[in-house]
């Protein structure tokens, strides 16, 4: 996953739950995780697909 930035949506597949990102993300691996998987962004990506 590229590093997220603030203002970022994420959700889980799973649960269901979103938080957003306060703060800019330096890692080129970030990976956040819930439900055992990482979360996917919402909005801001690819139409279709939500990437
Ligand atoms: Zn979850």
């Amino acid at each position: 996953m590229e590093p997220v930035k603030s203002g970022t949506v994420l959700y889980c597949g799973k649960c269901g739950v979103e938080v957003t990102v306060t703060k800019d993300c330096g890692s080129a691996d970030c990976s956040i995780a819930c439900c055992g998987e990482p979360m996917k962004r919402k909005g801001g990506g690819c139409c279709c697909c939500g990437g």
